[in-house]
């Protein structure tokens, strides 16, 4: 049995001085029950909780650990900025050299606006969206998460869907009417709205490949199909790939389907573990944001040098030839195993990857939206969740979220999953608790 004691006595007190003890809500583990683990360290492809249990990570800091934890280069790299100074507020050349590195792999980033979070992120982008177009409408799809801006939480994944809350209480009415949202990878859904709003809509957001409920792949055609339909009705597509942008392949989503957003946002492992995060995209669009336009975007810590420091040397690193093939087949090797045990052992699974990032339902079909991972045996997860911890395999605690492997997991890691898989799910079988209800 794994001792959690210290962890145990931490959540009491972080309890007494946070809301839910945590700084974000899904770290809670209000979804699979039990208490969070407080984490001490990290290196490599492991974590080790301040009981000194060791785990095999998969949710690598929920994207941004795509070359494992505090590997030495990257952690030198950060003391050298700091040494030079921490902040300056003031133009640097390592942020010029991070946004050529960003449009090198991602062409269609024509400019690059740096920021500090996802959800800076895709704000700005929408409000430049709506500015642009002189329009007010956005288009969402349900379960896709852009961070949690007022006008994004419609409908959202992530923490909104593991916790059941449709929209938040506290967006006004107002910025909630102006929020149109379909389901997921309905083409024909969208044609309709903006049949209905022909000239209203500023913006399609969407997740290329959605992570925040689960791993929802697109179908084929989805994405160009809603590039076709922004350009038909003169509204421009953001393509949100904070999650996906350097983790699935070096283009981002948009290379593996051949689409280019008007805007594409970027976090996560831009910034390598440092908060840093980006929008990009068409030159005579980005050109609209202030100093040289009108729409106004700015931030203190924007472009921090250490996470500048941070993300340059990540993508620097990945850019070496080979390195999201190595990662693809080893995401794989996991997921095939995946199905082979849900085959073996009588239990619905269905499994999926793209590079470095992957995801498994508890489900007879494929799931293609958001009802259809709602309904997936999310029960059963909660307790498949739970003895892969106690095996010392650490994975995201909620059904509705992504797993990440990095460049710093081994064969030998994967095989070990799979073995704490296995366990798991005889487990399950022989307790019955496959027969149970979500
Ligand atoms: C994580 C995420 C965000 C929000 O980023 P934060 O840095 O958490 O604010 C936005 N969009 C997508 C697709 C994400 O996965």
């Amino acid at each position: 049995m794994v001792q959690k004691s210290r962890s145990h006595s931490l959540f009491v007190a972080a309890k007494k001085h946070m809301p839910g003890g945590v700084s974000s809500p899904v770290r809670a583990f209000g979804a699979v029950g039990g208490e969070p683990l407080f984490l001490a360290k990290a290196k490599g492809a492991y974590i080790w909780d301040v009981d000194d249990n060791r785990y095999i990570d998969y949710v690598g800091s929920w994207g941004p650990a795509i070359l494992g934890h505090t590997r030495d280069e990257v952690v030198e790299a950060i003391i050298e900025a700091a040494r030079d100074g921490l902040s300056f507020g003031a133009p640097t050349e390592a942020e010029t050299k991070l946004a050529q590195e960003i449009s090198k792999a991602m062409p269609q980033l024509e400019k690059v606006r740096f920021v500090s979070s996802g959800t800076e992120a895709c704000m700005s982008a929408i409000r430049l969206a709506r500015a642009f177009t002189s329009r007010d409408k956005i288009l969402k799809f349900e379960g896709n998460y852009h961070g949690h801006a007022d006008s994004l939480l419609a409908k959202a994944g992530s923490g909104l869907a593991t916790f059941g809350i449709p929209t938040s209480p506290g967006v006004t009415k107002a910025c909630a009417k102006d929020t149109l949202t379909v389901p997921y990878n309905k083409l024909e859904a969208v044609k309709e709205i903006f049949e209905k709003n022909p000239e209203e809509i500023a913006a399609v957001i969407v997740e290329p490949l959605a992570g925040n409920c689960g791993f929802v792949r697109p179908v084929p055609g989805f994405l160009k199909g809603l590039k076709a339909l922004c350009k038909q009705y003169g509204a421009l597509l953001i393509v949100d790939e904070v999650m996906t942008g350097f983790r699935v392949a070096h283009g981002g989503m948009q290379s593996v389907e051949s689409v280019e957003g008007d805007l594409t946002t970027l976090g996560k492992v831009i910034g390598g573990g440092m908060p840093l995060a980006a929008y990009g995209g068409r030159q005579d669009i980005m050109d609209r944001i202030a100093p040289l336009g009108d729409v106004y975007q700015a931030g203190t810590l924007s472009g921090n040098p250490l996470a500048t420091a941070c993300g340059l040397k990540t993508l620097e690193i990945l850019s070496k030839p080979g390195v999201y093939k190595q990662l693809g087949n080893l995401t794989h090797k996991l997921v095939n195993g995946l199905i082979e045990l849900g085959k073996q052992c009588s239990i619905p699974i269905v499994a999926d990857s793209e590079g470095g990032m992957f995801g498994m339902f508890f489900a007879d079909e494929p799931v293609t939206d958001f009802a259809g991972a709602q309904a997936s045996n999310t029960g059963l997860f909660a307790h498949y969740f739970q003895k892969m911890l106690q095996k010392g395999i650490y994975l995201a605690p909620s059904a509705y979220e992504a797993g990440f492997v990095s460049t710093a997991h081994t064969d030998k890691d994967i095989e070990q999953t799979l073995h704490a898989a296995k366990e798991s799910l005889e487990e399950i079988k022989q307790e019955n608790l496959h027969l149970s209800n979500k």
